[in-house]
């Protein structure tokens, strides 16, 4: 990597994105306005204007190096897709000339018999096709022009995650604006969701790293005994970087610049060897874009340093997986952030009518949040005293708790400055805007300006967390707008509707400690759910009054959601059964037959010790316990391989057979774990055949 001084940061951001700047720089003016309309009212191009920015599209890349171009989508695959294609067009003589149609911009027809649709296209309807997001700028990477796009069926069912993403900002921003009208707002004319997912992630070394199976093949750890010192002693937190790992974060910080990524912040994480990205916020579709972008440069920028990066949400057992921090918020075009209480009792009026809508959604919704956090990895996390619970509630803090408080009652509250206020429609207090949150266990916590949704997964793209945030808000605030534009009076109609939403929906309002075991007994006293794990979270896709909603505002059909919950939880099983395998490879070809060697080495030793009159001593003790981990070990194996063959009795019914791995598979790779982790301890590290966890969080 070349050296850059820091003048040229600005020179570099965005140089690989055709972004405003380059457009209004290389199309014609009347071209370039209807391109920005396009990208900001969402009207489609003309086929003309198409061809004309495909043709300076192309040229750009090609001064920038680009060979070939590629529709850049986002599958049920939970990673991007490409499929690419050169530019060259054979001219007749032999030779070739570059092209780049409006047509080929615009649409894309790959193959999409191979892609997850889970039983919406039969394959005899292969073609899907994707469809030019003009709204996310086309950018180079690996010599590719990238054009971020839409993915379809053939007969238009959505089988990727940005069609219902932009589907569901299309409804937050409609219904915001009928409720900015109530309040006189006549400047706003779009309002976006704007999204910072902080992304956390493990990095090991590269040679460690391929001699675990585990690693290689599942991205966790299926086997290891714990090392002396862990996370303890809480000295990797915002500790001082190391060499290597800053050179890797450098070069990830360039690379994603020049992508038009804002990488922002970077520090170590609570756990060795784990580190944190956070992005400055963009519009959630681009940072839903950026997400995505931002996981595949990590990894691959991390094998130019010999190091492997880890987005598994629990690559060691034992010690803190990793998640990503949603932080999510509202922005009109006329400058507001919807979710900052203002500095005058009107825009803190508009400020609790929102917060007021959020708390009513997500009490309402609160298992959609959940299950978009579900999948195998993160049930590692969900619950188990490092992550939020697996019981959605939401953190407003104590400030913003006694402004809805005193609403609720009618009675007058104490600002900071110990002023009395009485809490109406024309004189609500000034409040101070909370911005000291340290508590880190809530799923969803108000940060001053935003909520952070915490329960997401490391791995997760972003995009299904925040279509359900958007949609179950579009739709709450929907219900506001169609009450209070009936009012007689705005105002008393308001104050009634906020009270009575406090009142009815308060009980999703946890400002304690999550991880207390005393909260789960209280949330269930309050009647919040408590979808323990992916199997029990997902199926609730399908619940009526869920689909009733995402039908309303056209975010998924019934067969949508039916076919992403059916997709979803057959990756669960799969996982689980990959894992599973991998153990079992790994238990037979690694560590029974090391456990075996040694247990006779030991046996032979005591045999040669007691033929010349000694005791068996040490030797005799290490071979009894050695022979007894090693034949759990063999029993375990064997029970394990069962419960895969028993798996297979449910070939049609992906909730069965889920519930299958969750119940059955999962406690059965435990029991093949534990004594092999004891083995662990037992054998010479010499005769170990996998690198310990100490080497793996250690050694980078
Ligand atoms: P912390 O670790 O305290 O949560 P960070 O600075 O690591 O704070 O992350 C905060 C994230 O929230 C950043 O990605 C930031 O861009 C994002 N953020 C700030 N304001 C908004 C907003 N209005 N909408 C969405 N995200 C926001
Ligand atoms: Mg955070």
């Amino acid at each position: 990597m070349s050296e850059l001084c820091v003048s040229s940061v600005s020179e570099l951001f965005g140089c690989n994105v055709f972004n405003d700047a380059v457009m209004r720089e290389r199309l014609p003016k009347d071209i370039y306005k209807s391109v920005i309309r396009t990208k900001t009212l969402g009207i489609a191009l003309k086929s003309d204007v198409a061809d004309v920015v495909a043709n300076a599209m192309k040229d750009w890349a090609i001064e920038k190096g680009a060979t070939h171009y590629t529709h850049w989508f986002q599958p049920m695959t939970g990673i991007t897709a490409e499929k690419h294609d050169a530019f060259i067009t054979p001219a007749g003589d032999g030779k070739v000339i570059l092209e780049f149609s409006g047509k080929e911009l615009v649409k894309g027809e790959p193959d999409a018999s191979s892609f997850p649709s889970g039983g919406l296209r039969a394959t005899f309807e292969a073609r899907g096709y994707t469809a030019w997001d003009p709204t996310s700028n086309a950018f180079i990477k690996d010599n590719s022009l990238c054009i971020p796009t839409a993915f379809c069926s053939y007969t238009g069912q959505i089988l990727d995650k940005k069609t219902p993403l932009l589907r569901s900002m299309e409804a937050v921003n409609e219904q915001v604006l009928r409720i900015l009208r109530l309040f006189g707002n006549t400047t706003a004319t779009h309002v976006t969701t704007t999204v910072g997912p902080e992304q956390e992630y493990f990095l090991v070394d590269k040679k460690t790293y391929e001699q675990r199976e585990d690693l290689v093949m599942t991205g966790r750890t299926l086997f290891g005994a714990k090392p002396p010192k862990g996370q303890e002693m809480d000295d990797h937190y915002f500790g001082a970087i190391k060499q290597r790992v800053s050179d890797f974060m450098k070069e990830l910080d360039y690379e994603l610049w020049k992508l038009g990524i804002y990488a922002k912040t970077k520090h170590n994480e609570a756990a060795p060897g784990q580190h944190e990205l956070a992005p400055i916020f963009t519009t959630s579709n681009i940072a839903a874009d950026h997400n995505q972008l931002t996981m595949e440069l990590m990894k691959k920028i991390a094998r130019k340093h010999d190091l492997v990066c880890l987005l598994h949400e629990k690559p060691f057992d034992g010690v803190n997986g990793s998640g990503k921090h949603n932080n999510w918020s509202l922005s009109a075009n006329d400058g507001q952030n919807l979710l900052d209480p203002g500095d005058t009792p009107q825009d803190n009026l508009q400020f609790l009518t929102f917060l007021c809508a959020i708390i009513r959604a997500v009490h309402e919704y609160a298992p959609l949040l959940r299950l978009s956090a579900a999948s195998a990895g993160n049930d590692h996390r969900l619950g188990a005293h490092e992550a939020p619970p697996a019981v959605v509630s939401m953190f407003i803090g104590d400030e913003l708790q006694s402004v809805l408080d005193a609403l609720e009652n009618g009675t007058t509250l104490k600002t900071a400055k110990q002023l009395e206020f009485e809490i109406g429609v024309d004189a609500l207090p000034n409040f101070r805007k909370d911005t000291t949150d340290r508590n880190r266990t809530s799923p969803l916590a108000f940060t001053g300006n935003k909520f952070e949704f915490r329960m997401l997964g490391s791995s997760d793209s972003i995009s299904c967390c925040n279509i359900i945030m958007n949609t179950i808000f579009a739709q709450i605030v929907c219900e506001f707008a169609d009450e209070l534009e009936q009012a007689e009076s705005f105002d008393s109609a308001l104050k009634a509707l906020l009270v009575r939403t406090i009142k009815e929906h308060k009980d999703i309002i946890f400002n304690g400690n999550g991880y207390a075991d005393e909260w789960l007994e209280e949330a269930d006293r309050r009647g919040l759910p408590n979808l323990v794990s992916t199997v029990e979270a997902l199926p609730r896709y399908m619940d009526e009054k869920n689909v009733r909603m995402f039908e309303k505002f056209h975010v998924y059909t019934a067969e949508e959601i039916a076919s992403r919950t059916e997709i979803l939880l057959e990756n669960y099983s799969k996982v689980i059964n990959i894992e599973a395998l991998t153990m079992l490879d790994m238990a037979k070809k690694q560590i029974l037959p090391v456990s075996v060697r040694f247990t006779r080495e030991m046996c032979e030793s005591v045999i040669a010790k007691k033929a010349i009159g000694l005791s068996g001593g040490a030797e005799e003790q290490l071979a009894v316990q050695l022979d007894k981990q090693t034949t759990q070990l063999y029993d375990a194996m064997q029970k394990l391989e069962n419960t895969l063959v028993l798996a297979q009795e449910y070939p049609t019914d992906a909730v069965a057979r889920a519930k299958h791995y969750r119940n059955v598979v999962l406690p059965a790779m435990d029991a093949v774990r534990k004594p092999a982790d004891e083995l662990e301890l037992l054998i010479p590290a010499s005769d170990w055949p996998l690198p310990p966890y100490s080497e793996l969080l250690f050694n980078v």
